[in-house]
């Protein structure tokens, strides 16, 4: 069942039964059928339906915008702001996307070659609700640009901004049979991917979705993009401005109600200056972000998706206090909605659940670290290798950590960053292929080879 509850509130506004198997085969079939057409516009054509959608994503940023605040609580000055990524992200492979296609001639053994890039089929897109636009479009624009077709399985808790979206793709040109939204469960993926007319599948969500659809991938030989959970550590080495340093790493860590895969979840800091930053942190976690009401937009600090998202975190942080670790600040369940506190978290060791789990909600964990060698060795204790960043004054010190940390992405004085042209994702647990950029438009790309 898909539904619309309001996570402000609790009240339960729609919902919206599974799509039935026989739709699901109609679907398949639908985008199975488009690409043949779909395929054979010229990349131009295609290039040039995807920059009218940027304009029609930008024209209706105030209505997704508000879909996201009452589907999963995300503060509507936020919700604006991705669609400002999205806008960003259609207008990048709108733009680059006839360059990055083009073929690339190859000097070879005894003559010449040409790599020509050609789609591969119908993809199947599983997407979380954490950024209900934003996720959709590092998916969607490259590979409607390349030639491919997609259907599309939103969040469960998302199928207005589903819907919403397979709107604005087809009023900006996208062939109704060449984009599909559909209300399948997760138990209707595996069949979805056994179906020979499925060529790929892109899932944006939980390391365990991520488990499921790559076995399933595996068994149906399908490609796979998995972009999954983090818990990325930001390294705090010194800092010159505390406060600007406390701002920057705790706003990173509260936005989207720190329902972000990149956020950083684990702050790690250098002995000298542990203990200030602990105190200043704590002070500005617990003073700023005040829970308020996601739909006005002075309001700092909203609930996070869904009632169960809210227990799950209280839960995390209720388990860490009882086997050991310090509550700075927060941790509350505020109700009725889906309400916790904004959360510090010290004195997290190897032996509690915290330390290796993601903790998807507002909650920071600060570690202590007596040297550079042991930050980096924390920040690399973890299954996961999403993103990272490195806080320091001396640019050459910082490149040198970050060049030790085993993530996807390490970013310098700035953390939980995304861009259309910067390639995304992770290594470990976090997943694998990459999204956006240049990269972002070969995950699902034929890359034949021409031997003239
Ligand atoms: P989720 O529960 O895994 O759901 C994501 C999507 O996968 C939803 O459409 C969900 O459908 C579907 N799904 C769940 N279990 C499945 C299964 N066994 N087989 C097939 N599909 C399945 O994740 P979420 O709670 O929405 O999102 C939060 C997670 O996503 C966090 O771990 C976060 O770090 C990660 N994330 C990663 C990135 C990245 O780029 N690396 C970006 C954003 C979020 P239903 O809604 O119908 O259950």
């Amino acid at each position: 069942m898909y539904s619309v509850t309001n996570p402000a509130t609790g009240e339960l506004i729609e919902e919206i039964p599974n799509s039935t198997e026989q739709e699901v085969r109609a679907a398949i079939d639908k985008v199975h059928r488009g690409y043949t057409s779909w395929r054979r516009r010229p990349v131009e054509e295609r290039a040039k339906i995807v920059l009218r959608a940027a304009e029609l994503f930008a024209e209706r940023s105030d209505e997704l915008a508000a879909i996201m605040t009452l589907e999963m609580g995300k503060r509507i000055n936020e919700g604006r702001g991705e669609v400002g990524i999205v806008v960003d992200i259609f207008n990048y492979y709108g733009n680059n996307g006839p360059a990055l296609l083009a073929d690339e001639p190859l000097k070879i053994k005894g003559g010449d070659a040409v790599i020509r890039k050609e789609p591969i089929g119908a993809l199947l897109g599983v997407m979380p609700w954490n950024f209900p636009a934003y996720q959709v479009a590092r998916f969607v624009a490259p590979n409607l640009v390349l030639g491919n077709t997609i259907l599309l399985k939103h969040a469960s808790i998302c199928p207005r901004s589903g819907v919403a979206i397979e709107q604005i793709l087809h009023e900006a040109g996208v062939p109704e049979d060449a984009y599909v939204n559909i209300f399948a469960s997760s138990r209707q993926v595996p069949a979805i991917l056994a179906d020979p007319r499925i060529q790929g599948v892109s899932l944006t969500g939980s390391e365990a979705a991520g488990v499921s659809v790559a076995a399933e991938a595996g068994r149906n030989l399908k490609r796979c993009v998995l972009e999954l959970g983090g818990s990325d550590p930001l390294i705090v080495l010194d800092t010159n401005d505390m406060e600007e340093t406390v701002k920057a790493t705790s706003t990173a860590r509260m936005r989207n109600c720190g329902q972000s895969c990149n956020a950083p979840k684990r702050m790690i800091v250098l002995s000298d200056i542990y203990d200030e930053f602990v105190d200043k942190f704590t002070k500005r976690v617990g003073d700023y972000f005040q829970p308020g009401d996601p739909a006005d937009p002075k309001t700092p600090f909203g609930p996070l998706a869904s009632i169960a998202a809210a227990d799950e975190v209280a839960e995390q942080v209720e388990k860490a206090v009882a086997q050991g670790a310090t509550l700075r600040t927060g941790g509350k369940r505020i109700g009725p909605g889906a309400y916790l506190e904004a959360t510090v978290l010290t004195d997290v060791t190897p032996e509690m659940n915290a330390y290796y789990e993601e903790i998807f909600g507002p909650v920071a964990l600060i570690f202590k670290a007596d040297t550079e060698e042991e930050a980096i060795a924390i920040a690399n204790d973890s299954p996961f290798g999403l993103g990272a960043a490195v806080f320091g004054t001396d640019p050459e010190r910082n490149r040198r950590v970050a060049d030790q940390i085993e993530s996807g992405m390490v970013y310098m004085n700035k953390s939980g960053g995304s861009q259309a042209d910067l390639p995304f994702g992770g290594i470990k647990r976090s997943g694998m292929g990459r999204e956006l950029g240049a990269a972002g438009i070969e995950e699902f790309m034929n890359k034949k080879s021409i031997r003239l």
